[in-house]
């Protein structure tokens, strides 16, 4: 955990969010500022900072957010009509938050353009 960090203060409770799912490792929540019908979060409780700081012992917690992914495509109902996951890395990606999160998009034809 990390005092300073916005997703940190959200896995503590002293921000609040809009719960989706929540397990001993992940948490998930409804983005603030969606830009799709349904975008989530997907963070783990470990304080990661980017993808580019996964070490290889995070391998199974790694494995274990692409599974909690369909967990919560099956329990939000998009598992069939499915779903983007955008992983921002870093400075050009536009990263604001630096605590590793998965986007989870869904609810809407998506086109093939990212930027
Ligand atoms: P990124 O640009 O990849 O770092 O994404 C950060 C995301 O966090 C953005 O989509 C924001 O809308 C979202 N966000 C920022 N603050 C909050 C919050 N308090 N609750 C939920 N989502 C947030
Ligand atoms: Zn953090």
């Amino acid at each position: 955990m990390e005092n300073d960090c916005l997703f940190c203060k959200i896995i503590k409770g002293e921000i609040p969010s809009s719960k989706v799912y929540e397990d001993d490792d992940v948490l998930a929540f409804r983005d603030i500022n969606p830009a799709a019908p349904i975008h989530i979060l997907l963070i783990p409780k470990k304080h990661i900072a980017s993808l580019a700081e996964v070490k290889k012992e995070d391998g199974e917690l790694i494995a274990k957010m692409h599974q909690v992914v369909n967990k919560i495509a099956d329990q939000e109902g998009f598992k069939k009509s499915g779903y983007r996951l955008i992983v921002n890395c870093g400075k050009d990606s536009g990263q604001e938050v630096m605590h590793l999160h998965f986007h989870i998009l869904a609810g809407v034809k998506m086109g093939d353009k990212i930027v």
